[in-house]
């Protein structure tokens, strides 16, 4: 390939100097792959391939990729006004935007803090939670609870969260007082479409089991990811959510979805909040806040949460302090609004919707693979989970570069594929990413 339109080699002279995140760095600089343009479910590769992308840019693109509505709205902010830091001042498109947001939220959460990603999210809603306890009188909630499997970004409060051993064990200075629950894959439900049946109350009675053993006055918060994401989609079990809901209630203890991924339309309804009928005290979103254009967190609390927390301060006075340079930069702002209308006007999440069965029946259709060991899906996202082959993360971290060069990109975690398309996807798209995805199994072969 030659030069991109900015002048930019398609493959850099030197890969030396970025150190990748996420990345097994000396393994890709010997055989990069780059995508050096994108369009609607579509990538192109540096050599010139066309990709599909099956997990829609880590969640973060359900409009698909170069939306022109957001790439004008965002240079029309930049030659408008390019910045305005939000410290006792602002700018109207933060505002704009978190009526557009509180409008898809569950009734009552009708405040949003604006941060730049996923994991200032968690780091956020920690210290939201924090503050309100404080401001309520009840500072001597200090504990935390988590979940095992849980992702909830890499800062070092989504570290201290974290139920994944790999994003912990090299950082052991993390967040003291945080007990875990265990995760929902019990075995019991293989290739199940939606909410597993079994033990759902037992499981989330874990929390129950907690406040028995330390006092339920002393838990602050239980974070969830209402489908765990980033450990291969799993998904919640019948009353799960429900009864998590129900402890909290009776201890004061306040409940915290993390829906950075299942935000906006994921599993066809706005949140997952609604999906599932469990109203959190606080919710955690990123990603396709933006459509993923520009980064971008929020972080979105109940009413009573807001007002506790800016009254316990006089008039005058800085109420939490906490904030970034960056929360609620204009040009995000321009790109979230612009994606909200695209969502709207295009009916995105009715279509995610409409697309989820054939979706969930095209990914059960690969169970009769040798590899195959669990599918699990819900709503537009799905986890293929594959046999290993005695050396654990080895057979996955292949496949997602066998499945590059066969035209595909999919987000792996261990031997699990996240299987995730776009809301404006087709159902031609959907047997696109399947067929590209037996060719590579069956090449494993
Ligand atoms: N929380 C969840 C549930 C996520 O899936 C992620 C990222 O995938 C994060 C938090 C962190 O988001 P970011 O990578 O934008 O910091």
């Amino acid at each position: 390939m030659h030069d991109l339109p900015n002048g930019l080699p398609a493959r850099p002279n030197s890969l030396e100097e970025h150190w990748l995140p996420f990345t097994s760095n000396r393994d890709f600089k010997e055989n990069p792959r780059l995508v050096v343009q994108s369009e609607g479910v579509y990538c192109w590769d540096h050599k010139g391939g066309k990709l599909i992308d099956g997990s829609s840019a880590l969640f973060c693109c359900p409009a698909g990729h170069g939306r022109q509505e957001i790439a004008k709205a965002v240079y029309d902010q930049m030659t408008t006004n390019s910045y305005t830091p939000h410290f006792q001042m602002g700018h109207p498109g933060s505002f704009e935007l978190a009526k557009r947001v509180t409008a898809l939220l569950p009734e009552g959460m009708n405040h949003v803090f604006f941060v730049n990603s996923g994991s200032e999210s968690i780091d956020t809603a920690l210290k939201m939670v924090m503050a309100f306890h404080r401001a309520n009188g009840d500072g001597q909630r200090l504990r935390f609870v988590s979940r095992e499997r849980a992702y909830h970004g890499v800062n070092m409060g989504g570290v201290s969260l974290s139920g994944m051993v790999k994003n912990r064990e090299t950082f052991p200075v993390v967040m003291p007082n945080v007990v875990t629950i265990r995760h929902t894959m019990t075995g019991k439900d293989l290739f199940h479409e939606g909410q597993p049946e079994h033990d759902g109350v037992e499981l989330a009675n874990d929390l129950q089991r907690h406040c028995e053993t330390y006092g339920g006055s002393t838990i602050a918060a239980v974070f969830v990811e209402p489908v765990a994401g980033s450990t291969g989609t799993l998904v919640p079990p019948k009353g799960y959510l429900e009864r998590l809901r129900e402890i909290c209630d009776e201890h004061g203890i306040l409940l915290v979805f993390d829906e950075v991924i299942t935000g906006f339309g994921r599993l066809g309804s706005n949140f997952a909040a609604q999906h599932f009928g469990v109203t959190p005290d606080i919710c955690t979103m990123a990603k396709a806040l933006t459509n993923g254009c520009i980064p971008m967190g929020a972080v979105a609390a109940q009413d009573r949460i807001y007002e506790t927390i800016t009254n316990a301060s006089p008039m005058n006075a800085i109420e939490f302090f906490h904030g970034y340079t960056y929360s609620a930069h204009p040009a995000a702002c321009a790109a979230g609004i612009a994606a909200m209308e695209i969502y709207e006007r295009e009916g995105l999440f009715e279509k995610a919707a409409a697309l989820a069965p054939y979706f969930a029946d095209a990914m059960m259709s690969l169970r009769d693979h040798e590899l195959v060991k669990d599918i699990r899906t819900i709503g537009l996202m799905s986890g293929l989970e594959f046999h290993h082959d005695g050396v654990p993360g080895r057979r996955g971290a292949k496949m997602q570069k066998d499945l590059f060069w066969n035209g595909c990109h999919v987000k792996f975690t261990g031997e699990t594929a996240i299987v995730a398309p776009m809301f404006i996807a087709t159902r031609a798209h959907v047997d696109e990413i399947i067929d590209k995805i037996r060719t590579t199994m069956d090449q494993q072969l």
